[in-house]
């Protein structure tokens, strides 16, 4: 009871009253107190893991994971990206960066459309892979993969550039490719 006759009310119920009486002489030996932890630590040894050997053994994922971005290409490898900006508007976190440049006639090979990001970065360490940059693109450039930013000791690790973000040439590096795919489709001819 406080002072002015309510009782003090409780955040929760699990509160425990403190056992202030003097121990035994049993008690006062810690031996059945030792006995109690060691059963615990014995219980633990027989039960499964919960840890996992990594990065040998790897933690599948849920299906709706969302990991580190890939900048997707169409079936003959050239980027889908045009440099919209879309993706960095929806940004909630800005982490996106990117720098727009005109395609030249020779390069038609290397980027889809007219316009092509000539810069692209993403601040690993500001976004929060949410997947609204994934939403926002219309050309099916961007999406989150099955896999994450490695650790790094330096903060500049942490901002990927265009190079680090590309998905293999599906045609040059087919093998490197497929693995980057994971278990998404692989895009249409257009
Ligand atoms: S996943 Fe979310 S926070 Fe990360 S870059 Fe995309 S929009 Fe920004
Ligand atoms: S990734 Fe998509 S939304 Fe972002 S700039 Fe490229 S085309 Fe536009």
């Amino acid at each position: 009871m406080n002072v002015i006759g309510m009782e003090t009310s409780r955040l929760t119920d699990r509160a425990k009253a403190v056992d202030r009486r003097p121990m035994t002489f049993l008690e006062s030996l810690y031996l059945w107190s030792i006995v109690k932890g060691m059963a615990t630590t014995l219980k633990h040894l027989f039960r499964k893991k919960a840890t996992i050997e990594y990065p040998e053994e790897k933690r599948p994922f849920a299906p709706v994971f969302r990991g580190l971005h890939v900048l997707n290409r169409d079936a003959e490898g050239r980027e889908n990206c045009t440099a919209c900006g879309l993706c960095a508007v929806a940004c909630p976190a800005e982490a996106i960066t990117m720098e727009a440049a005109e395609r030249l006639p020779s390069e038609a090979h290397l980027y889809r459309e007219e316009k092509y990001a000539a810069k692209y970065e993403i601040n690993m360490l500001r976004c929060i892979f949410c997947g609204l940059c994934e939403e926002a693109c219309p050309k099916d450039a961007i999406y989150l993969s099955q896999t994450f930013a490695p650790a790094n000791y330096g903060r500049k690790g942490f901002i990927y550039k265009k190079e680090e973000l590309l998905i293999p040439h599906p045609i040059h590096q087919q093998e490197e490719y497929e693995k980057a795919l994971g278990d998404r489709k692989p895009a249409a001819k257009s």
